[in-house]
């Protein structure tokens, strides 16, 4: 299976002289084609770090990542790592960032009719990736009007709206007690099948992890 996203020897310090950190130090990690790949390590161990490069959100002091086979290094033009990264990638943070004054469906058909998708399209998409998030009787309701997961469960739903084939998310379930938790992953593995994109998922919860496909860790700046 072809690799959605290849990290190789990322590098990346923090501040310079001697406040210098280096928070990643030669992180190798793939991720293949509808696998879902969950990254355990505790709070400041530099999850959000890999995932923020990894997303094209920030860049390596050295090393290569690479999207969907595309060499995506330092010297890649800022046009072309924001065109990948709108069609390519979809990141989920802890806090859902939905559209407060737009309906579950709304907030996930919106970014597709920025994207240029018909609106007929757009509406039929969205029923299906809110259906697969078991979401299929809140779909005219507001976050006001959802609870925390269901606002989750939407903000999944949303960043895989436009067809992206890489998932980032950066502990999705974060704010969420267990119960609520298990039922936001019980979901996210039902709309990746669903997608067949593949994902990376930051979580300190070493249960949920254990659901995905594979684990790894990130110890001392590295992927073990
Ligand atoms: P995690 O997501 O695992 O909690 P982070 O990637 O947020 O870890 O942070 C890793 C380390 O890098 C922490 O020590 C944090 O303080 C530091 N750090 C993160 N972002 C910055 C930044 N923009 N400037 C300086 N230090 C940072
Ligand atoms: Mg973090």
């Amino acid at each position: 299976m072809s690799d959605v996203l290849n990290l190789v020897g990322v590098t990346r310090r923090y501040g310079d002289g001697a406040a210098a950190v280096t928070v990643l130090k030669g992180a190798d990690l793939s991720v293949a084609a509808g696998e879902a790949v969950a990254l355990t390590a505790p709070s400041g161990s530099g999850k959000s770090t890999l995932l923020h490069i990894a997303g094209l959100l920030d860049r390596p002091d050295a090393g290569d990542v690479s999207i969907c086979g595309q060499d995506m290094g330092a010297e890649k033009s800022d046009r072309l790592r924001t065109r990948m990264r709108r069609r390519e990638i979809g990141f989920v943070y802890q806090f859902h960032h939905l559209l407060q004054e737009f309906t579950a469906l709304e907030n996930v058909t919106l970014p597709q009719l920025a994207d240029g998708a018909a609106p007929g399209a757009a509406k039929a998409r969205a029923e299906m990736l809110l259906e697969a998030m078991g979401l299929a009787e809140r779909m005219t309701h507001r976050p006001a009007e959802l609870s925390g997961g269901e606002c989750q469960r939407v903000a999944i739903a949303r960043a895989l709206a436009n067809g992206p084939r890489l998932l980032l998310a950066d502990e999705p379930t974060g704010n969420l007690d267990p119960e609520t938790s298990d039922k936001v992953f019980a979901a996210l593995r039902r709309v990746l099948a669903e997608t067949g994109a593949g994902a990376l998922i930051a979580t300190h919860n070493l249960e949920l992890a254990g659901r995905m496909d594979r684990q790894v860790r990130l110890e001392q700046g590295r992927i073990v």
